[in-house]
């Protein structure tokens, strides 16, 4: 049975039509919703009845639109007060429109317009490219320990995190692309794009190029760990894991076209293909071959890397 809304809050144009398909279940307003403009109102909808967003708040003050962890587990926390002795699925569908729509008769105050600008969809589709590499296929399989350093699903899914919630950023730069094809950034080295992975494509359609997020993940887990780690055991960890992923993927080790990267490829493929045989952990006395390799390109000449946490990281 259709349900009529009569919120002015859900029955203005441009949002009604998408308002009224969730009250119908047809489909349900959630998790990754593509309508922003449909997400603020709900959030807006949220904050008024104290379910606050302070992270999907932070950039605009204002909502923003982007119906993640944090609007997700606000719905489930109004379904709780509200219906308690159902599960809270974290759907905006026919039940729980219409109970914001008996609380919220009123019109709400108009949300001020965001920021628009075509780097602001194009930080948007890489950050969702991002998002899918780390939960795509052969992550959990990224399970090893360099010189004592954990690389793992659970520092992956922990990156995951904090680039849902945007303490991780991720921005589309085509400048990039003339000395590598992501980097990430750390706050202590950064003059702009503090704690942001950086990238000259949107959509990370090769092996080569999601196998490069991969290195950069491994780079901002350390950062989440803040712990100061040396040029060889920075990159180091990160060639490792990503050579294993393109194998897992590809069978092949990543190649470059620059002879002193690509020795740092073939020998951290080394270490890939010994995981792949079973070993998981391997000790400083091991990596001199990849060590060297590393200190040979001349982009990995700092003296130190100085992660230190990124603040107000999600652990
Ligand atoms: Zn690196």
């Amino acid at each position: 049975m259709a349900l009529a809304l009569r919120s002015p809050r859900f029955t203005t144009a441009p949002t009604a039509a998408r308002f009224q398909q969730a009250a119908n279940n047809t489909p349900t307003i959630k998790k990754g919703e593509k309508d922003k403009q449909a997400v603020r109102i709900l959030q807006q909808a949220l904050i008024d009845l104290h379910f606050p967003l302070p992270i999907s708040t932070k950039k605009y003050d204002s909502p923003d639109g982007d119906f993640g962890n944090e609007t997700h587990d606000a719905v489930r926390a109004f379904q709780r007060k509200y219906f308690p002795g159902e599960t809270p699925d974290g759907k905006v569908g026919k039940n729980t429109l219409s109970k914001l729509d008996d609380l919220l008769p009123l019109p709400g105050a108009p949300l001020p317009p965001l920021p628009t600008s075509d780097n602001e969809d194009m930080d948007e589709l890489a950050k969702q490219a991002v998002l899918r590499v780390l939960t795509g296929q052969f992550m959990t399989r990224i399970d090893f320990v360099y010189c004592g350093q954990e690389v793992n699903w659970g520092w992956f899914w922990t990156v995951k995190r904090n680039v849902e919630n945007d303490i991780i950023g991720v921005r589309y730069d085509p400048i990039v692309a003339d000395f590598g094809l992501a980097v990430y950034v750390p706050e202590d080295t950064a003059a702009s794009a503090p704690n942001h992975i950086v990238m000259p494509h949107t959509k990370l359609i090769t092996w080569k190029q999601r196998s490069v997020l991969v290195h950069e993940s491994v780079h901002a887990s350390q950062d989440l760990r803040g712990i100061p780690l040396t040029p060889a055991l920075s990159e180091g960890a990160a060639h490792v894991a990503q050579n294993l992923y393109h194998r897992l993927a590809t069978g092949n080790r990543v190649t470059d076209t620059n002879a002193l990267a690509d020795a740092v490829h073939r020998e951290a493929d080394r270490f890939a293909l010994r995981i792949l045989s079973g070993e998981s952990s391997f000790t400083a006395a091991e990596t001199t071959d990849l060590d060297r390799a590393i200190a040979a390109v001349p982009m990995y000449q700092r003296t130190s890397v100085g992660y230190d946490g990124v603040p107000d990281a999600i652990l």
